[in-house]
């Protein structure tokens, strides 16, 4: 029975050998493995790949340094083939920063560039489609898998969304409905907090014995800076200030290729002021005079967020269920101490990409070797190594400092024990227990306000449509999180998009869902998971150039 069951529309169909969601790193690479693999032994499968952004790249948002090593692989002559990486990294810098000052620290072997590049990923994802393409792989942007088709307990396709239906549910004239893509297999490559990988734990029971996702909130600038401060191949990653000791934060920046730096801040969602606001953080974060000297007399050309996996080994859920599986950031094979996932989300791509192409030869269903092949590859040995960073900084900056350098060069993470993670959305203190945070405004030549970022992240929804962000209790904004914990959604949205109005002397939330950029915090930090995220009408959201 499809997942939608009481939808009575008829719907047209297109049946394939496998059907990919999002043309991510980890979803093309699926795609090109599984095209590859399908020429040399003389096949003709049938591979499509959905994407809700309105062009491949519109909806990534990365760093980016990029290990190349999982590239070499997939496509050896990459560089003779023109793939958008060039800048080599060069020094690499880990700097503490107090309210005035900078201190430089070790760099930590996992934040050893040599051998790296720094890139936009949103522009490497837009050549692996050309890739794709040339291959034989059907790309559709602008069509989000809204809904997956689940039969017999298998997972066979997926619904793409409806377009033209109004604010409050009626048809429009421009009316279609969604098509049904049918596959023998799915992959779902939906990066961080896929809302129909969501479902998909649920229903087939995914997180049973593994420790729940923990996630940060990624802000991202991308700055033209004055050649004389520009290095190419710098990078820099900062901790300390803006953050307390007591929240989890640092920030990245990179200088990229044409006098471009890609300056970031990443804030973990376990955050407990309530009072806290990544934006502004980001924001006074930009003003530092270490940081400052860099952008000054530059121009912000792009700005953008997107949640980032921080569970990592621990919290990899069961990757496979009948007729489909996980890869990449939906599956949270992101390594936390190096921020990177891009080089992690494509072999489990290309992993998941062999597992299917035998099944489909071999007419021997065993999507679940996928799962084998994930634990006996490097991923698995990378990412226990570090598993036990990232929870070791609930305890502070200081403390997760040093258990960070025990583990590293006294354990080198064989340590005979594993920390767990705690939910996000339970990590607030109510109000009364927090201190306001005082930001201060921004100048409008290094920091700026929110509406005039959002505009720089070009994100466009059809304005006629139902809201995409779906409140389960429309009263527990007001009634539960205004109440306790001052309205956090509306400091934690980094696109405006949650207010509190009055009208009628009465406080309401107004949801301006036309400012969303996806980076699905809300469905995250919500303290109690009201907000649920899904898809809008296809090709609503940012349109990042070369995020
Ligand atoms: C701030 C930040 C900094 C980072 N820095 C680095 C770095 O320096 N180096 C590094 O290697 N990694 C870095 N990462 C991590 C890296 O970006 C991810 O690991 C990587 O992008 C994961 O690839 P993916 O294919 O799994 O998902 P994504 O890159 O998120 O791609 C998913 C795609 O699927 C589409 N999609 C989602 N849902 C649907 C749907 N229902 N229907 C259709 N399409 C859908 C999305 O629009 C998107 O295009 C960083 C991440 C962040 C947020
Ligand atoms: S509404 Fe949610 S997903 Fe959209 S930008 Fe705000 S926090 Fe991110």
């Amino acid at each position: 029975m499809p997942a939608n069951e009481n939808e009575q529309v008829v719907r047209e169909r297109m049946d394939f050998d496998v059907v990919i969601v999002g043309a991510g790193p980890s979803g093309l690479s699926a795609a090109i493995k599984l095209a590859q693999l399908s020429q040399a032994n003389n096949q003709n499968l049938s591979i499509c790949v959905v994407e809700k952004g309105s062009e491949v790249g519109a909806h990534i948002l990365s760093g980016n340094v990029f290990e190349t090593h999982t590239l070499n692989e997939l496509i050896p002559d990459w560089k003779e083939k023109g793939a958008p990486i060039s800048v080599a990294a060069g020094s690499d810098n880990f700097v503490f920063l107090t309210t005035k000052k900078h201190f430089r620290l070790p760099t930590p072997p996992q934040m050893n560039n040599h051998g790296n590049y720094i890139i936009s990923l949103g522009n490497l994802c837009r050549w692996l489609a050309e890739q794709a393409t040339q291959l034989g792989v059907q790309i559709f942007p602008g069509f989000p898998a809204a809904e997956t088709i689940i039969e017999n307990n298998r997972v066979c396709g997926i619904i793409t969304g409806d377009f033209g239906i109004g604010k409050n549910g009626e048809k429009k004239e421009s009316y279609q409905p969604g098509m049904e893509l049918r596959a023998k297999y799915t992959l779902f490559g939906e990066g961080v907090r896929g809302h129909l990988t969501k479902r998909l734990e649920k229903t087939f029971n995914l997180r049973e014995g593994k420790n729940q996702q923990t996630y940060g909130i990624g802000i991202k600038e991308i700055w033209k800076i004055k050649p004389e401060n520009h290095k190419p191949g710098k990078i820099i990653h900062t901790i300390g200030w803006p953050m307390d000791s007591q929240t989890y934060g640092g920030s990245f920046l990179y200088h990229a290729e044409d006098e471009q730096v890609f300056i970031g801040y990443v804030i973990g969602l376990d955050y407990k002021n309530p009072y806290l606001n990544p934006f502004k953080e980001f924001q006074r974060y930009k003003t530092h005079p270490f940081i400052k000297k860099y952008l000054e007399g530059g121009t912000r050309i792009s700005y953008g967020a997107r949640a980032i996996n921080e569970g990592g080994f621990q919290s990899i859920p069961k990757l496979t269920f009948p007729g489909g599986a996980l890869i990449g950031c939906a599956a949270g094979f992101l390594n936390v101490p190096k921020i990177k996932g891009s080089h992690t989300a494509m072999k489990s791509g290309m992993l998941a990409a062999e597992t299917i192409f035998e099944s489909l030869t071999n007419s021997k269903d065993n999507i679940g070797a996928y799962e084998e092949k994930i634990k006996n590859s490097w991923i698995y040995t990378e990412l226990y190594k570090v598993r036990n960073i990232r929870p070791s900084f609930r305890y502070g900056t200081f403390i997760g400092l040093i258990y960070s350098a025990l583990d590293t060069y006294i354990f080198r993470g064989r340590a005979p024990w594993t920390f767990n993670h705690h939910a996000d959305n339970k990590a607030l203190s109510k109000k009364e227990s927090a201190k306001p945070i005082e930001y201060p405004l921004p100048d409008g030549k290094i920091s700026f306000d929110l509406l005039s970022s959002v505009y720089l992240s070009g994100t466009h929804h059809e304005e006629d449509q139902p809201a995409h962000l779906k409140l389960i209790d429309p009263t527990i904004p007001v009634n539960y999180n205004l109440k306790f914990y001052d309205g956090p959604e509306q400091r934690f949205c980094p696109a405006g998009v949650y207010e509190f109005i009055e009208e009628s002397g009465q406080k309401k939330l107004q949801i301006n869902a036309q400012n969303c950029v996806h980076c699905k915090t809300c469905d995250i930090k919500d303290t109690t998971q009201n907000i649920n995220w899904v898809t809008p009408e296809g090709g609503g959201g940012p349109n990042y150039p070369n995020m």
